[in-house]
């Protein structure tokens, strides 16, 4: 295998945070292209067509180009150049058909450093490969659901032409240029010898190859039809719950109809802060209005089980999906606000 075992979240280029916060301007902004998906997993909320319908702000679909283009404007307000513009919230990116063209406009407007995303590639045909590419884009993640079209039916109900799918990721391999590349599969729903054919199938087309472990990404959505072992991380190490969460801390995050939530598990728009910012929102105002401060100081006084409205109180990313434990060093970030 040629591939390195790099995990699909990307942290090497982001975080010691304890020693920089408060930000002027967020290392990661997420652009949701689109909020919809076409694949139905069982763990993920986008997934379910019915509850969806009825989330007030979700199945809104790709986010209007115009107001994409404002949002990428809107970057120059901050002091430093965003570290990375990550294309993807909670739909598929690539059902957007202006995927390309995002990718590109965020890359020549010199306000930001990287573009990524993180798609299930199963519209990842050798034209949009190749469009993509030109387009500039930094790292391409790729979430592999299943090793066989059977696996695929079964847990993301997508009839999927494995043999089709496998080649097509090849063929971006092949011509990637400068864009990394990363694969990851859940373990949880793989036999050992599963596990090896993944290795097998995917470890020669990928720069980086990864096997993850199930946990609760989306805050309260309790119709989640999978078990979660609360005592593993996402990487297969053990968990360790954290007061302070880093996210608020360091990412900000955009929906596809162009709304601000608190944080990208916000599945259900439950946490918006457009509210708090006077006029048209603009990421600098959201990233510097008094509410998120707000937020942010609640969690460094450790009052993160008092934010009753939110989800933040039993947030199982805060158990099992930490990139940095900022708890020792609360008072001091605290005093530096
Ligand atoms: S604690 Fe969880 S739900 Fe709350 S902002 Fe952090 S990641 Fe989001």
């Amino acid at each position: 295998m040629k591939a390195r075992y790099i995990p699909r979240i990307d942290l090497h280029d982001a975080l010691e945070l304890k020693n920089a916060l408060p930000l002027s301007t967020p290392y990661v902004v997420y652009i949701d292209p689109c909020d919809t998906c076409n694949f139905r997993c069982k763990f993920c909320p986008s997934g379910n067509t019915a509850l969806m319908k009825k989330t007030r702000g979700r199945c809104h679909g790709p986010m209007d180009y115009a107001v994409y283009r404002d949002i990428i404007d809107s970057l120059a307000e901050f002091e430093e150049k965003v570290r990375v513009v990550r294309l993807y919230k909670e739909g598929e990116p690539l059902l957007n058909p202006r995927f390309a063209d995002m990718v590109a406009y965020a890359k020549t407007s010199g306000n930001c450093l990287r573009v990524d995303t993180t798609t299930n590639a199963s519209l990842l045909t050798p034209e949009r490969s190749l469009e993509i590419i030109e387009a500039g884009l930094d790292r391409l993640n790729i979430s592999v659901e299943g090793v066989n079209a059977e696996q695929y039916r079964e847990f993301s109900s997508y009839k999927l032409d494995y043999e089709r799918f496998v080649e097509n990721i090849a063929f971006f391999h092949a011509h990637k240029k400068q864009c990394e590349m990363n694969i990851k599969i859940n373990g949880d729903n793989l036999t050992p010898a599963q596990e090896e054919q993944f290795y097998a199938d995917f470890g020669d087309i990928t720069d980086g190859i990864s096997v993850e472990r199930t946990i609760e990404y989306w805050p309260k959505y309790k119709e989640m039809a999978v078990t979660v072992d609360e005592g593993v991380s996402l990487l297969g190490g053990r968990s360790g719950e954290v007061q302070v969460c880093p996210y608020v801390f360091y990412e900000m995050c955009i929906n596809s109809d162009g709304s601000y939530s608190l944080c990208r598990f916000d599945w259900n728009h439950a946490m918006l802060l457009d509210q708090h910012v006077g006029g048209r929102p603009t990421p600098k105002k959201i990233w510097d209005c008094i509410a998120l401060w707000g937020f942010q100081q609640r969690f460094l006084r450790r009052e993160r089980k008092l934010l009753s409205v939110l989800s933040c109180p039993s947030c199982g990313i805060l158990k099992q999906g930490v990139p940095e434990d900022l708890d020792p060093y609360a008072e001091e970030i605290l005093e530096n606000m």
